[in-house]
C-alpha cells in the first residue's frame, strides 16, 4: 500500500495568488527605476531619430468579432486579445523585455564607476 500523501495546505482565497501577479512594499516601489518607452520616434520634418521616453502606458487590445457560426454560445461575440503595455507619447507597443536587456547591458557598461556626490 502506498504511503497517502503529506499534509498539505488546502488552497484558501487568502493563499492564492494570481499567476504573474504580486504584491509589493511601498520601499520596494519607491526604490524601483521608472522603466521608460524605449521606442524610436521619427520625425515628420527631420531624419532625426530619438527614443520616446514614454513613461504612461496603458493595457491595449485587439478587439476579434465572433460570429455566431463560430461561437461557442451561438451569439455574436467579441473576443478581446491583450497584446501588451501602450505607449501613450508614441502610441506603440512597449516591450519590458527589451528595457530588460538594455537595462543590463547600461549596468555591465557601468560596473565599477563611482559618481561623487554632485553626479560629475
Ligand atoms: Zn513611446
Amino acid at each position: 500500500m502506498p504511503k497517502p500523501p503529506p499534509n498539505v495546505p488546502p488552497i484558501t482565497p487568502s493563499n492564492m495568488i494570481p499567476p504573474g501577479q504580486v504584491n509589493f512594499s511601498k520601499e520596494a516601489i519607491n526604490s524601483a527605476i521608472e522603466m521608460k518607452c524605449l521606442n524610436e520616434i521619427k520625425f515628420n520634418d527631420s531624419d532625426e531619430i530619438k527614443i520616446c521616453g514614454g513613461q504612461i502606458f496603458v493595457e491595449a487590445a485587439r478587439l476579434r468579432y465572433i460570429s455566431p457560426i463560430m461561437s461557442p454560445t451561438g451569439q455574436q461575440t467579441v473576443a478581446t486579445i491583450n497584446v501588451g503595455k501602450l505607449c501613450i507619447t508614441c502610441g506603440k507597443i512597449f516591450q519590458p523585455d527589451e528595457w530588460l536587456k538594455k537595462h543590463h547591458e547600461e549596468e555591465k557598461a557601468t560596473k565599477g564607476t563611482i559618481l561623487d556626490k554632485s553626479g560629475k
